[in-house]
């Protein structure tokens, strides 16, 4: 029988080997404690540096990433927090610009964000045309870029005459932010991608095995049987049919309920599989009919299904005490040369009929 059977790997395991979906809300609350702890040692070295503006102005924006933070974490509005993100970083680059001038390094934070729009537009794409906020906001980073550009080319900055070491630290802290933001982001999106393929294989194979599958018995179902046939049409291999039904099942059902009904198919589907164990394949044809192919002779096929008559014979369902018995009764026959798989289907089915005409739990050949 076939199952779905998907290992995957769980704890710090799976985020090594990217086998996680990241959670959207432990994505984006992540994102914005960093940038806000970014903001953070920037408020720290801008005090350092005597740049007042710039340092009043992270004051605020530590705490707006705090509030953004726990908007995102408790009341799950990610989209407003990365949102307000991506313009706090655009504007930061550009007043850090004006006041500190283009070798600081702020305005690599705006080529940075390039990619985390695409990103934003994936996670909006139930909401927006995704496309169009990728491009509009990229657009909108890489304007700005080359607004610092013009500005810090055309106009001295506020704060001036820094040592070449500050200048240069501030530079390093910020290629580095910059660099290890986009390391880290590019890991996560590999990672929900391959974790996303993995679910999405996972599911197909779900979706395969129902498709082809009875869920009660867990045979293989009518749809799959046909694919078998049509494959038997193809190879011209000559093969037995041997089609049973269960006998007065309806009978079962009127006085044990469903539920003892279904125990019974279960049950004699184990009988089924247990003789036709190698070469033979076995379906649920429909209801109380199963179907077994084989590709033997037919006194082969005969010695089998005696033996799954009398198996069923021998078992009994325990049924709130009671033993419940049943008896199946089958047709065979064999599918050989110029013969379509179906005419033998057709030809197993008449013989169970005779089989049923017969007083049951018989089998015709
Ligand atoms: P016969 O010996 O002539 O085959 O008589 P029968 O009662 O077995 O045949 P009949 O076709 O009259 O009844 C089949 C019954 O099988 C009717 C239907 O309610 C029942 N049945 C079909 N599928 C299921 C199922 O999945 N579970 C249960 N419990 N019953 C089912
Ligand atoms: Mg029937
Ligand atoms: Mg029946």
């Amino acid at each position: 029988m076939k199952t779905c059977n998907i290992k995957k790997s769980t704890g710090v395991k799976a985020l090594l080997n990217a086998d996680v979906l990241i959670d959207n809300r432990a994505k984006y609350t992540i994102s914005v404690v960093i940038i806000a702890f970014v903001h953070g040692i920037l408020l720290l070295s801008f005090v350092s540096i005597g740049a007042e503006i710039m340092a009043v102005y992270n004051c605020f924006s530590v705490l707006s990433y705090i509030v953004c933070a726990l908007l995102a974490y408790f009341k799950g509005k990610y989209i407003e927090a990365f949102l307000f993100s991506y313009a706090e970083i655009i504007f930061h680059s550009l007043l850090a610009s004006i006041m500190l001038g283009w070798e600081f390094g702020f305005p690599l934070y705006l080529i940075g964000l390039i990619p985390i729009g695409f990103d934003m537009a994936f996670m909006m794409r139930k909401t927006v045309d995704g496309t169009a906020v990728s491009f509009i906001s990229g657009f909108s980073a890489t304007a700005v870029f080359f607004l610092c550009r013009y500005i810090s080319l055309n106009y001295e900055p506020l704060y001036m005459g820094y040592p070449q070491d500050v200048v240069v630290g501030f530079y390093m802290y910020n290629v580095l932010c910059v660099v290890v933001f986009l390391f880290s982001y590019s890991y996560v999106f590999y990672a929900e991608n391959k974790a996303a393929q993995a679910d999405l294989e996972d599911k197909n194979k779900r979706l395969e095995y129902l498709a082809g599958h009875d869920m009660l018995t867990q045979l293989c179902n009518r749809r799959m049987m046909h694919g078998i046939l049509d494959d038997y049409d193809e190879n011209g291999r000559s093969f037995c049919v041997m089609m049973f039904d269960i006998d007065f099942f309806k009978k079962i059902n009127d006085t044990y309920g469903h539920d003892c009904g279904d125990e019974v198919l279960r049950l004699f589907s184990g009988v089924l599989t247990d003789v036709l164990t190698d070469g033979g394949q076995v379906c649920r044809w429909g209801g109380e009919e199963f179907m077994a192919v084989s590709e033997c002779s037919m006194d082969e096929a005969y010695r089998m299904a005696e033996e799954i008559r009398k198996g069923a014979e021998r078992i009994s369902v325990d049924y709130n005490g009671t033993e419940v018995k049943f008896t199946v009764s089958c047709g065979i026959s064999e599918r050989t040369d110029n013969m379509r798989s179906q005419d033998a289907v057709v030809a197993a089915d008449k013989n169970l009929y005779i089989g049923k005409n017969c007083g049951r739990n018989c089998v015709i050949r």
